[in-house]
């Protein structure tokens, strides 16, 4: 691991003081950041460490919705009652993904700013991967090995899968973020927050270096209380999405008068599919509408040798999480 300082900030103008300077980095929970320089691919010059900070609250906000802080840790959000309730989806998200233990430590700003799993990012060892090292190349896309790899969003310069389970309910749940920095503070929805690679795989989100992510607003809404989570993964759990699909469906009787349809495990960000959420809108609740929904999800999908199955993947688990929110499995 490279020599580096540590300050903790217990004021959020000494953090974002601190921050400003090149080479310095947040640590919430640590489970990205420090894996990560232990692989040589992080090297901060400085950690500011932001757990004295006080946003550790999850409040209702004066329209119904709920405000989470961005120190909030992901087994609490999972198991707070009224995301049990009213945005089960999240809950579910939260659940899935790593392990109990991780969950205790992770935060919810952590997890949005989570790096990819791609091996080749991870292996400094090997030199090409324009993530890590804007301009080398690729491993992946240039012969690599991609079965954990997206099919969507990818472009010539880097195809890795967005690796947050979380992030994926969020995007179904139209989630705001809040980020402040020295110039102040500004709310993004979360889907414009995670960028799509294209020829700076570099820049993963719109935060700037030196801002902070001081918590995130769910929406009061009338589909997060009919909503599921499905994911595929290669072991029963401890272990990333191969496949996700958050769905969240509000229903006239039968009808989907509304629906929201996000991805995991296939995309280089969490993946809004507008192409389903159409085909849902106005059709009853059956397994047919739901496969039709998922086909259409996947038309724009460019696999490649080796990760062809997440098509089909993605759609069975789009079908089950519909099925799920519909309450008919
Ligand atoms: C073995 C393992 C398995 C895992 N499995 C899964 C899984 O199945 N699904 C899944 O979704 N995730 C999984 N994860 C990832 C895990 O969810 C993330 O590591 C965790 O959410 C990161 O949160 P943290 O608080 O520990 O972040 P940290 O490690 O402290 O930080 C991560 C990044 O976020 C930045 N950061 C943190 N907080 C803020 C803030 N408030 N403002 C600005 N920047 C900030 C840091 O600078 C750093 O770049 C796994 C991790 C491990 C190690
Ligand atoms: S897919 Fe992206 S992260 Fe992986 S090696 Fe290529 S550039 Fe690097």
């Amino acid at each position: 691991m490279t020599p580096f300082t540590y300050l903790r900030a217990e004021a959020e103008a000494s953090a974002l003081q601190a921050g400003c300077s090149s080479g310095v980095a947040f640590i919430a929970g640590g489970t990205g950041m420090v894996d990560l320089m232990r692989l040589g691919v992080e090297k901060p010059v400085r950690l500011v460490d932001i757990n004295g900070l006080p946003w550790k609250t999850i409040e209702r906000t004066r329209d119904g919705g709920l405000f989470v802080g961005a120190l909030v840790k992901n087994s609490d959000l999972a198991w707070h009652p009224e995301v049990r309730t009213r945005f089960p989806v999240l809950s579910e998200a939260l659940l899935a993904g790593a392990s109990p233990q991780l969950r205790n430590m992770a935060t919810v700003g952590g997890n949005l700013l989570q790096r990819t799993r791609c091996a080749y990012f991870r292996d400094v060892g090997i030199s090409a991967c324009n993530k890590r090292t804007p301009g080398s190349g690729c491993a992946a896309l240039d012969g690599g090995f991609v079965r954990m790899h997206a099919v969507l969003g990818g472009s010539d310069h880097c195809i890795a899968a967005h690796p947050s389970d979380m992030c994926v309910a969020l995007v179904a749940l139209d989630a705001i973020v809040h980020v402040r920095g020295p110039r102040g503070e500004r709310s993004v929805p979360v889907g414009e927050f995670h960028l799509l690679p294209g020829a700076h795989p570099e820049t993963e989100t719109v935060v700037a270096q030196g801002e902070l992510v001081t918590g995130i607003t769910l929406p009061p809404s009338a589909f997060a209380a009919r909503s599921a989570y499905v994911k595929a993964r290669d072991r029963a759990s401890y272990a990333f999405a191969l496949a996700s699909a958050a769905a969240a469906i509000q229903l006239d009787g039968n009808v989907i008068r509304d629906a929201r349809v996000a991805f995991g495990g296939v995309a280089t960000k969490p993946w809004r599919s507008r192409e389903a959420e159409q085909a849902l809108a106005g059709q009853s609740v059956q397994t047919a509408v739901f496969e039709r929904a998922a086909a259409a999800a996947m038309q724009g999908a460019s696999p490649r040798p080796g990760n062809e199955f997440k098509v089909a993947l993605a759609q069975r688990v789009l079908v089950r999480a519909l099925e799920r929110a519909g309450g008919i499995a």
